[in-house]
């Protein structure tokens, strides 16, 4: 089967009869049986697949079929999908199926996409590496022995292995793209209050986003298009209209770009990661776009404020798992107590249990407005200083990442290092704007590089045209190096 860049192509070849949904899904099925050491996958819905697929395959036929006709989906193991199990990685949901779909969810199934599996990732989202996985690590198909990134780790690989078309991840710090730019596809974080949480599995209220990983910029625009808009199951989700994102693809005319310097002069980045980025930045500057370095004195702010806002919003998240209603119970417990203290310690895994110790500890009386109230206003500051830059510019751009796909293993003794992985994703959560991470090239070792470009508040539309010339001219160029070498 040929390999399809975009949701475009598979429609045009569902149409002319070559293909049909059901030659989809088992070509899927069986890179998903081949790559199964690649643990992308939790659990793989083969029957019923095949079942939806011959459902829109005769919809095509009747000309009834949905503008997600042929899109073929994983899930991250945090979005709720009725009657299917649903653990966020966690031991202490074992054996839980979803009582409901979610809003996102529904909303692509409405418009016939079929959903294959559920993918793996790091225990309730808490991760960089999906190394904290009850099911295991996830593996960078790039390079078996490097990590995919995390926390949406199964869905990026699944993406970048051929084992569906896309794939939904949730993103609270950088977990939809960080995987993406270590495994060399597309990750898009909206705004907050774009898309509903609704069947969403809570990390950090106001920081989680769902968003689409895909092989194109256009397919992420209109995946994004169909889950976006109000919903009366989450308030915090904006009136807004949702603007026809996949039909405004055409970018016109030239851009303010800023970059912060330190992003880029930095001695913790790669160095190939700051030439390529740097060789994206002057590439912009030759076609006529503005390019500015600035200073963000907050940066080094950012990820004390991401881990003391979101532990805290976590700890209280997860209390409701408790062994008392669903999941995990602990066979030792012989009383109330000993029931929530055994089961939370033996189905929580150590990250999981780090993150709910430290956010009591920020919430508790004593250190209250010293951690919890200092970093609220903190993050109103980084919000403050983030519109200030976006009156100026319409795009910031920054790599993904500091380093490309570290070695499996390689920090998971020292949470701090595993932390400074998302240095330059969390903006956008603690401010809540949206980003897109798409791949700018290799390093020397074959291992993709990712470079991303934030926008204003519910600024989607433009950042995903900018993102697609972006893709485009990153093509071009690497057109004609092979050319001339
Ligand atoms: N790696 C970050 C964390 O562990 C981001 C996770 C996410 O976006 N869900 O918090």
């Amino acid at each position: 089967m040929k390999e399809y860049l975009t949701l475009a192509e598979i429609q045009e070849d569902l149409r002319e009869g070559g293909l049909t949904c059901v030659k989809l899904v088992n070509h899927y099925l069986e890179n998903i049986t081949s790559a199964a050491h690649l643990n992308a996958f939790v659990e793989v819905y083969a029957d019923e697949a095949l079942g939806a697929a011959a459902t829109v395959d005769q919809k095509i036929k009747d000309g009834t079929a949905g503008r997600l006709a042929g899109l073929v989906i994983g899930l991250k193991d945090v979005l709720s999908y009725k009657g299917h199990g649903l653990q966020a990685g966690s031991k202490i949901l074992q054996s839980y199926e979803a009582p409901y779909t979610g809003t996102a969810v529904q909303r692509l199934l409405d418009e016939d996409a079929i959903v294959i599996g559920r993918q793996n990732c790091d225990e309730f989202a808490m991760g960089s590496s999906n190394e904290n996985s009850s099911f295991g690590p996830v593996l960078n198909a790039a390079n078996n022995s490097k990590v995919p990134g995390g926390s949406s780790g199964g869905s990026a690989v699944a993406v970048q292995a051929g084992l569906c078309h896309a794939s939904l991840g949730s993103d609270t710090g950088g977990s939809v793209r960080q995987p993406a730019a270590f495994c060399g596809v597309i990750g898009v974080k909206p705004s907050y209050g774009r898309v509903s949480r609704y069947g969403l599995i809570a990390y950090a209220s106001s920081f989680d986003c769902i968003g689409p990983i895909t092989k194109s910029v256009e397919d992420a625009a209109l995946i994004l298009e169909i889950m976006s808009g109000q919903d009366n199951f989450d308030s915090t989700v904006s009136s807004k209209e949702v603007p026809a994102y996949s039909s405004k693809m055409e970018w016109n005319g030239k851009a303010k770009i800023g970059y912060i310097r330190e992003t880029i002069d930095n001695e913790a980045i790669s160095s190939e990661i700051r030439q390529q980025t740097l060789d994206v930045l002057n590439r912009l500057r030759a076609e006529g776009h503005e390019v500015t370095p600035v200073e963000m004195p907050l940066l080094d702010s950012l990820l004390p404020t991401y881990y003391i806002l979101t532990t805290a919003e976590a700890s209280s998240n997860l209390s409701r798992f408790d062994g008392v209603r669903y999941g995990y119970r602990s066979p030792e417990s012989v009383d109330l107590e000993s029931m929530y203290k055994k089961t939370r310690t033996e189905a929580f895994g150590e990250e999981v249990r780090r993150r709910i110790l430290l956010g009591t500890f920020v919430l508790s009386a004593n250190y209250y407005d010293a951690y919890y109230t200092k970093a609220q206003r903190v993050r109103r500051l980084v919000r403050e200083e983030t519109n200030r830059f976006f009156e100026q510019f319409d795009f910031l751009i920054s790599p993904v990442t500091p380093t490309t796909a570290f070695t499996i293993g390689e920090k998971t003794e020292d949470p701090l290092q595993m932390y400074l992985a998302d240095i330059f994703t969390v903006q956008a959560n603690v401010v809540g704007n949206p980003a897109i991470a798409i791949p700018n090239g290799k390093d020397d070792h074959g291992m993709p590089v990712g470079i991303q470009i934030m926008a204003p508040y519910f600024g989607e539309e433009k950042m995903l045209a900018f993102a697609s010339y972006l893709t485009e001219l990153n093509k071009k160029v690497a057109v004609e190096y092979n050319t001339n070498h």
